[in-house]
């Protein structure tokens, strides 16, 4: 078995969703890019039950290199998105509770915070509806996921990518926070949205912000 290692990240990445708040049963999946292909969850397949030998590889062309097992049902969407974004080397695609809320009213998340922008613009898109595991899914999300790290699916959820496996989870949370103060902020009235210009501003911010070297003041 090929890929040990990787496969067993993908398990304790899929057995975290539930105490991260990023869905329950077997809803959502996740892949990461390996060499020769991808690694992705069987379809179906309860997490905790879940063993190494059960996450499937498949080539680029979302062939079925070894497994038992079939390939989650959006094993379409997860290659379409590995094999056009270099930047991508994960995929989590998740069910939480407040992102499908709004994905069920097909709007974008617009700039109501100025973290909206940590998936990489100045809104979170929402990709029309189209039927689970379908080509027309997978051409949906690629257009929502243009220079972002995350999209909603209109009536679905979320889709959250990240170079790595850790990242493109934490993208997955994010997205749910933001999700969930949204909601909550609509309780009490319309948010105020932050300006383009604003937005532009927090982008360009956001290129060197985080872990990093102390820069000394002159
Ligand atoms: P799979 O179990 O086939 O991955 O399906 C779950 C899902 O979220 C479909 O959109
Ligand atoms: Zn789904």
């Amino acid at each position: 078995m090929k890929h040990p290692v990787l496969r067993r990240d993908i398990i304790a990445a899929v057995r975290s969703f539930a105490g991260l708040g990023l869905g329950v049963g077997t809803a959502g999946n996740v892949s990461v890019r390996a060499p020769g292909g991808v690694l992705i969850t069987p379809s179906g397949v309860p997490y905790s039950e879940l063993r190494p030998a059960d996450i499937v590889q498949l080539n680029p062309a979302g062939e079925v290199i070894s497994g038992r097992l079939a390939p989650s049902s959006e094993w379409r969407f997860h290659c379409d998105i590995l094999a056009r974004r270099n930047d991508v080397g994960a995929i989590v695609h998740a069910h939480s509770a407040f992102a499908t809320a709004i994905a069920c009213t097909r709007r974008d998340i617009p700039a109501f915070h100025y973290m909206i922008a940590v998936a990489g613009g100045d809104s979170i898109r929402c990709a029309p509806y189209a039927t689970f595991g379908t080509a027309a899914l997978s051409q949906h999300a690629l257009s929502a996921l243009r220079g972002r790290q995350a999209c909603l699916l209109a009536n679905h959820g979320q889709i959250a990518l990240g170079s790595n496996l850790t990242a493109a989870l934490a993208m997955a949370q994010e997205v749910e926070e933001l999700s969930r103060q949204y909601w909550l902020s609509k309780q009490l009235r319309r948010p105020v949205l932050l300006a383009g210009r604003e937005m532009k501003l927090v982008l360009e911010k956001f290129k060197n912000y985080g872990r990093r070297p102390v820069q000394k003041r002159r």
